[in-house]
């Protein structure tokens, strides 16, 4: 199976969910936000394809990373190839971060999508609002934007938000063991 790609595995981010995370950026995104800031991976004939087990196997080398982050374009725009690399991250031991512009409610709706969310720890949905946004949230643009517990919200059959992402940005730095620094 094949998944259409933006660019290669971008390891060691921090800004793309909590931690130190590797981010798969999927091309491709229906949604077209005004101000969007990755306009170039909307295009579903851009970018690259590439080889699920290719991922899989770079996910398998990398050290260090606390999760993966499925973002783009849109990952619900491929979601049985998300669903792979996701299964494969899990396999290893790390959590899985997925931003959407479909909010909770509609991935619900839609076969494909759904199983995917299964199998995603923490899902930034909705779509960018330029008139919502700040600099001052958590790991998303705009304040309209949820950072949903999805294992929470399947089992309560409502949108559980993770309370501590809720607030304003408190910067607290982080060590990184295996490079030595603090970041
Ligand atoms: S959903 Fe995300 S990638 Fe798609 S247009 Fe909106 S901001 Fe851009």
């Amino acid at each position: 199976m094949k998944i259409r790609l933006a660019s290669t595995l971008q390891s060691d981010s921090i800004v793309d969910g909590e931690g130190i995370r590797t981010v798969v950026w999927t091309q491709g995104c229906p949604h077209d936000c005004p101000f969007c800031h990755n306009p170039q991976t909307h295009d579903f004939k851009g970018g690259f394809l590439e080889d699920i087990e290719e991922i899989k196997e770079e996910l398998r080398e990398l050290k260090g990373q606390d999760g993966i982050t499925l973002s783009g374009g849109d990952p619900m725009a491929q979601p049985l190839q998300c669903l792979e690399i996701a299964k494969e991250a899990h396999k290893l031991g790390m959590n899985v971060w997925c931003y959407s512009g479909y909010r909770f409610e509609e991935i619900m709706e839609n076969k494909n999508m759904k199983k995917l969310l299964e199998e995603v720890d923490v899902l930034v949905d909705g779509r960018f609002l330029i008139e919502e946004k700040s600099l001052d949230i958590y790991y998303r643009g705009s304040k309209n934007q949820r950072i949903i517990d999805v294992k929470k919200s399947l089992e309560e059959g409502k949108v559980v938000e993770i309370e501590k992402f809720k607030g304003t940005k408190i910067f607290k730095p982080m060590y990184n063991k295996e490079k030595d620094i603090f970041i």
